[in-house]
């Protein structure tokens, strides 16, 4: 670490893409150009009189992976320094960043409220778990402000919600929405994991914690679980900190280090997927057997207006109907040959899935269809392949739709 103050690990003056290669880079006495994986469990101390101070945290290091580790301190503040934020915990997973924030904040006795167009696993922990603590929830329609604002009560703690939500990719008025939280002393956490940190900043738009699956782009390439919490530094150290180390949803050393390269390459990926997106779900709309393309990035979208305001972008997910509901989609999935069904997204490899049948298929069909899910919906995460291919496939499996 002896070239700290001739080559800074973070200089506010970078642009996003130096950041995500350059920041929070800490060197070893190797001097190795790229990031070390400190793939250990524990941490030797020099004397007795080192480990007494170390664990008064009189002296900087570390102790124990499950507290921190160097490779995980270096992909937490690279992701901080990029999102502008005060203070980024790693966790193992994306449901991990989830829970942490918010069981970690929240008692008996308070009350959450969520928009009900959440990842399933989110929507579990808002409408089950939480109550099970005496937490209590309210979920709304996150499209409607005055939903939010109605549901609150004295002892409202949180607002949670996702935009673009997965699957059918309606947005949240971030802005509006932390407003009203602000107002009443409520904090906000914004899953940004379909919009990713290249294509929306919600602490900017006046969130209070931002959470994020990094298995998705972050990651890009489909290999490791992670997540991330960002937030002021009192919220993160006073509850994300202590819940991370007391719980031990900590992240792998090995995936924080996939994670901090997937970092590096984040922005060149995100604005291929983007303008692939754009073209498929143009073409896609022009196909004969598909009924509707949602896509942020569409002047069609019904919240086009909002998805200009938040996101420079239309992002890599594309939803879309096609005739015949169940059995239109279903054969058109599976005459797919080199998109393959994944339930997963974010990923180098485009990804189909059929929400209905699959990730949303323990909802009510009322739950479904106030969701804006139907039989016929795909969704579709676009990867790194070159767009003919992906459009060749996508038509072609298109025209099986009507048998
Ligand atoms: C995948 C995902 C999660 C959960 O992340 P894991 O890493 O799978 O735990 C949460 N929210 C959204 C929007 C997701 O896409």
């Amino acid at each position: 670490m002896a070239d700290d103050e001739q080559f800074p690990s973070n200089n506010p003056a970078w642009r996003p893409a130096t950041a995500l290669v350059h920041g929070g880079v800490t060197r070893s006495d190797w001097g190795e150009t790229s990031e070390a994986l400190h793939l250990t469990q524990g941490f030797v101390y020099k004397s007795a009189e080192q480990a007494e101070a170390r664990f008064k945290q009189e002296d900087p290091g570390f102790q124990y992976t499950r507290f921190g580790n160097p490779t995980i301190s270096m992909f937490e503040d690279r992701l901080k320094i990029f999102e502008g934020a005060e203070e980024c915990r790693a966790t193992a997973t994306g449901m991990a960043a989830v829970t942490a924030s918010m069981l970690s904040y929240m008692r008996t006795g308070d009350h959450v409220v969520a928009a009900r167009a959440l990842f399933g696993s989110c929507r579990y922990i808002v409408e089950t778990l939480c109550p099970r603590f005496g937490i209590e929830a309210t979920l709304v329609d996150g499209k409607d402000l005055d939903a939010w604002r109605a549901a609150v009560r004295p002892n409202t703690k949180m607002f949670f919600f996702e935009t673009p939500s997965n699957p059918a990719l309606e947005l949240v008025d971030i802005a509006a929405v932390c407003k009203i939280a602000r107002d009443n002393g409520i904090l906000t956490i914004v899953d940004n994991v379909f919009a990713t940190p290249m294509l929306q900043r919600p602490l900017a738009l006046g969130a209070d914690i931002v959470v994020y699956s990094t298995t998705k782009h972050i990651d890009g390439q489909g290999r490791c679980l992670g997540g991330a919490v960002l937030g002021k530094s009192e919220f993160i150290t006073k509850y994300v900190q202590e819940w991370v180390r007391q719980t031990g949803p900590s992240m792998s050393p090995f995936n924080a280090w996939v994670m901090l390269k997937g970092l590096e390459t984040l922005p060149i990926r995100v604005k291929a997927q983007c303008e692939t997106s754009a073209k498929i779900a143009d073409l896609l709309a022009g196909l004969k057997g598909v009924t509707r393309v949602i896509y942020p990035g569409r002047a069609d979208h019904p919240q086009a207006a909002l998805a200009a305001k938040q996101m420079p972008g239309g992002g890599q997910m594309i939803a879309f109907e096609v005739e015949g509901g169940k059995q239109g989609a279903f054969r058109c999935l599976n005459a797919l040959r080199l998109i393959r069904l994944s339930n997963n997204l974010g990923d180098a490899k485009s990804l189909v899935t059929h929400p209905a049948t699959t990730t949303h298929f323990k909802l009510t069909p009322e739950q479904r269809s106030e969701l804006g899910i139907s039989d016929g919906m795909i969704r579709l995460s676009i990867g790194l392949e070159a767009v003919e291919d992906l459009a060749d496939d996508l038509t072609n499996a298109v025209k099986r739709v009507t048998g």
